[in-house]
């Protein structure tokens, strides 16, 4: 049974959901902003480095939402950020609550256009998952946003906006501690955005996350992958999906511009920080690539890297000319893999009763 959101889990009353002010023209989105961008905007209007960490203390340490909530800045100083400052928030369009528990969020972004996040209670905590495009470009054939199409990319401010107002949300005792890119788009084709979110999303001046926590899921846009881990040492996984060529470039068109050999490759110029694995996600379809030779080209594939991998079922849906594979042949591609020494988990997706699950988001508005 799913169920629309009635607002906040009730007891979480910190960070009241902003009100979407009305924006004054030409504004800076603060969000936007690394704390050494900041505080050269400050300093171009002639104030001190220490007024930028204020600011990223009140926002992102103590959740202000409005700069009049700001008392130990003087009140010409709040009036002047507040003219040339903008800290617009993420309102909600729609929210539901699957069965399992997850909620799926939809945002409204200041240009009208819609995205959405997906929070995902687990045992303690909550995983955040975020989007990085408004729908996405690179037309792989099972995913739902591909079909949406691909609108633009997100800012930075949009980005890190998504884990200021899922922290909103979070059901009582279960902290917000883990994000993942996985939701609408390609976060390495918005590469600029992602790493400057990222920086603000670790960083301790910013929301402080752990960069072991924090996981960038992509096609293999090769060129960009170490450069990613240069940047923000998070962790990577690669959308796999088949073990050659042929039927990868069938499931994901961008493979003819990046195959195979170079993904992999790229994989491993990943500064992976010790005993850290990468992970790669292996969409099951039935008779495509779930066939037993295909799980041993795949364990023969991946040998030599420090692999964990997730066999995820395909999430149906009759805009899919696909279907997931029987759960015996799952278990036998799985065991495969366990026996070349892997390992590998099949992942149910959570929320499916809601199209939050894994390749279902699209953003759509909700209907009138
Ligand atoms: N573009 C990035 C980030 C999106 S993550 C990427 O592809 O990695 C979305 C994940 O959901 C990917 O691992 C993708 O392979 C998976 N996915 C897409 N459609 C799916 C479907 N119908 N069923 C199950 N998983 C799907």
């Amino acid at each position: 049974m799913t169920s629309v959101c009635s607002g906040r889990f009730s007891g979480n009353t910190q960070n009241p959901e902003p009100s979407a002010a009305s924006l004054p023209p030409n504004p800076v989105d603060f969000y936007d902003l690394t704390l050494d961008e900041l505080t050269q905007v400050l300093a171009s209007w002639g104030h001190p480095p220490f007024r930028a960490r204020q600011l990223t203390k009140w926002l992102y340490h103590k959740g202000a939402t409005d700069f009049a909530q700001m008392t130990d800045l003087s009140r010409a100083f709040r009036q002047e950020l507040a003219q040339s400052v903008h800290l617009y928030p993420l309102p909600v369009e729609n929210c539901q609550v699957s069965a399992d528990g997850s909620r799926k969020f939809l945002w409204r972004l200041a240009d009208g256009e819609f995205i959405e996040s997906v929070l995902i209670p687990e045992e303690g905590h909550c995983t955040l998952c975020l989007s990085s495009q408004v729908g996405c470009a690179l037309g792989c054939r099972f995913c739902l946003t591909a079909q949406r199409g691909f609108t633009r990319n997100l800012s930075p401010g949009e980005i890190v906006k998504q884990v200021l107002a899922g922290r909103r949300h979070l059901p009582p005792g279960k902290p917000l501690t883990n994000l993942v890119f996985m939701g609408m788009g390609e976060p390495l084709a918005n590469f600029a955005a992602l790493t400057k979110a990222l920086t603000t999303i670790t960083a301790p001046w910013g929301l402080n996350f752990s960069t072991r926590r924090v996981t960038v899921s992509t096609v293999g846009l090769a060129p960009f992958i170490p450069r990613l881990g240069e940047v923000v040492p998070v962790n990577l996984t690669l959308s796999l999906n088949a073990p050659d060529d042929d039927t990868r470039t069938f499931l994901m068109p961008i493979n003819r511009t990046y195959p195979l050999g170079a993904v992999l490759d790229a994989c491993r110029a990943f500064p992976r920080p010790r005993h850290r694995r990468i992970t790669f996600a292996y969409v099951l379809i039935d008779g495509i690539n779930d066939a037993l030779s295909q799980a041993r080209d795949l364990a023969r594939l991946l040998r030599g890297f420090k692999a964990k991998i997730n066999l995820i079922p395909l999430n149906r849906d009759p805009r899919l000319d696909f279907a997931p594979p029987p759960q015996e042949r799952m278990l036998a591609f799985q065991d495969i893999l366990r026996r070349a020494h892997y390992p590998v988990f099949i992942r149910e997706s959570r929320g499916q009763d809601i199209a939050a699950a894994c390749g279902q988001l699209v953003g759509a508005s909700p209907a009138p």
